[in-house]
């Protein structure tokens, strides 16, 4: 399969979710200002029409080979499979783990498969500016990266506190050519850079184009970043049915923060979970812990409410205020969720746990010393669940068939080492270089 082909396969899905007014069940829709629906007509007219012509479907396909880095790699990973089996007390040939490579694409995530996509489109619909909004940084970063690719403007709309957090997020969107626009209203983090934006291109829709960086927004961001994003599953079920000959994986695990790179690895299996076949499992950030209220996990316990322009579930007060998040990875530390998940849990097509800030930190040592791969804070939750999962599912291997488990390895963790180093209380300066500090040199 070239490119192309695995391009036309995302964009050319069979489902029909979600309906034609952006719902999946009770979730999604567009609770937005008036203002903003003939832009968001506009967006979803010029998309339909994108995802089945051909010069769209070759040009993306020429950006995601050329400059992403696609096809990603699908990676056995014998050692991390041995490890997770021990801990999980099985026999170490009983587990087959397989890594989806995100972490190989440019940038380092998944996030610029949407980007690049959603760029294109603008570019088609004449729009000239870019904006978008950051919590930590990293969907600024991905979209002042392929701003800059194609030479447009782009404003970055960030937190006041976001900004003061993440000075290296910020300053990479700089020479990236971008402009970072404090936010200082309300709690200047992220929901508050989200009306910011909005209210930006409320004023200049007729020149900008927004970018949503997950599968969550107003319709039709959340279909059309999956779409987008969908390449992830594609690929990774052609390369799997290939190694495994001719096997399916049991499970697919992702983390899910708005739940882009899980919705983009899972969606192309959605007709073999029906039949039974496959197994999907979201995992969000438990941060200090589920029962402590720090955490990013609006599946596990939120309400359903409207945030970011749709319905779905979202962490929130007594009164429907939105509620912060906290997670020790940045890309899952937000408050709501796409809304196509919101239909999964209570469809239960996917079940959906969760890991704390700590467990996360073992996930991303067990890969690190087993497979020589440093993944993202945010993906190391994945493969912290693993060994639950396994220890959970145990009655599973009794056919004597191995557990097949496909991971998404949504990222790479070298922009996290600090982050680690904080938490564990670690002078980076110090531990590392006692040497060089002495050498008097
Ligand atoms: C942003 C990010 C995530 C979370 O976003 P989703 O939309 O849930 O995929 C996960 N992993 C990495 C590496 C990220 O950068």
């Amino acid at each position: 399969m070239s490119t192309l082909d695995i391009v036309r396969a995302a964009l050319g899905r069979a489902e029909d979710t979600p309906d034609t007014s952006g719902h999946y069940g009770p979730y999604g829709g567009r609770y937005v200002p008036e203002t903003l629906m003939a832009a968001l007509d506009e967006l979803s007219a010029a998309y339909d029409a994108a995802r089945v012509d051909p010069k769209f479907q070759a040009e993306l396909a020429e950006y995601l080979s050329e400059y992403v880095g696609r096809p990603t790699a699908l990676t056995f990973a014998p050692r991390l499979s041995a490890r997770v089996a021990d801990q999980a007390d099985v026999n170490a040939e009983q587990i087959r783990i397989y890594l989806k490579r995100e972490d190989l694409c440019h940038t380092g995530a998944h996030k610029i498969n949407n980007t690049i996509g959603q760029l294109i489109l603008a570019k088609a619909l004449g729009k000239t500016r870019i904006i978008a909004e950051t919590g930590a940084g990293q969907h600024g970063v991905a979209t002042a990266t392929a701003a800059a690719f194609f030479g447009l403007e782009c404003c970055i709309y960030m937190g006041a506190e976001d900004v003061k957090r993440q000075s290296l997020n910020v300053f990479r969107m700089k020479m990236l050519g971008a402009e970072v626009i404090p936010v200082s209203a309300g709690s200047k983090t992220l929901k508050d850079a989200m009306n910011e934006a909005i209210r930006d291109w409320v004023t200049n829709v007729r020149t900008t184009h927004y970018v949503i960086g997950s599968v969550a927004g107003p319709h039709p961001y959340p279909m059309m970043v999956r779409d987008f994003q969908r390449v992830i599953g594609v690929e990774a079920k052609k390369q799997f049915l290939k190694k495994e000959d001719g096997a399916l994986p049991d499970y697919i695990v992702a983390c899910v923060g708005g739940g882009s790179n899980a919705m983009g690895i899972f969606h192309p299996f959605l007709s073999e979970v029906a039949e039974g076949k496959v197994k999907l499992v979201g995992v969000e950030a438990a941060g200090y812990g589920l029962e402590s209220g720090k955490h990013g996990a609006p599946l596990a316990l939120g309400e359903p409410g409207v945030l970011h322009g749709s319905l779905s579930y979202v962490l929130q007060d007594q009164f429907g205020q939105i509620a912060e998040a906290h997670s020790i990875s940045a890309g899952l530390d937000y408050p709501g969720v796409g809304p196509e998940h919101s239909f999964f849990k209570d469809e239960h097509i996917a079940v959906y746990g969760s890991v704390t800030d700590d467990e996360a930190l073992v996930g991303f040592r067990d890969m690190a010393e087993t497979e020589g791969i440093l993944a993202a804070l945010e993906s190391s939750h994945a493969i912290a669940y693993l060994r639950k999962l396994v220890a959970d599912k145990k009655e599973d291997l009794k056919s004597g068939e191995p557990m097949r488990i496909l991971l998404c390895l949504s990222g790479r963790g070298d922009k996290d080492v600090q982050a680690i180093a904080d938490h564990l209380g670690i002078e980076l300066g110090d531990g590392l270089a006692p040497g060089v500090k002495g050498s008097g040199s």
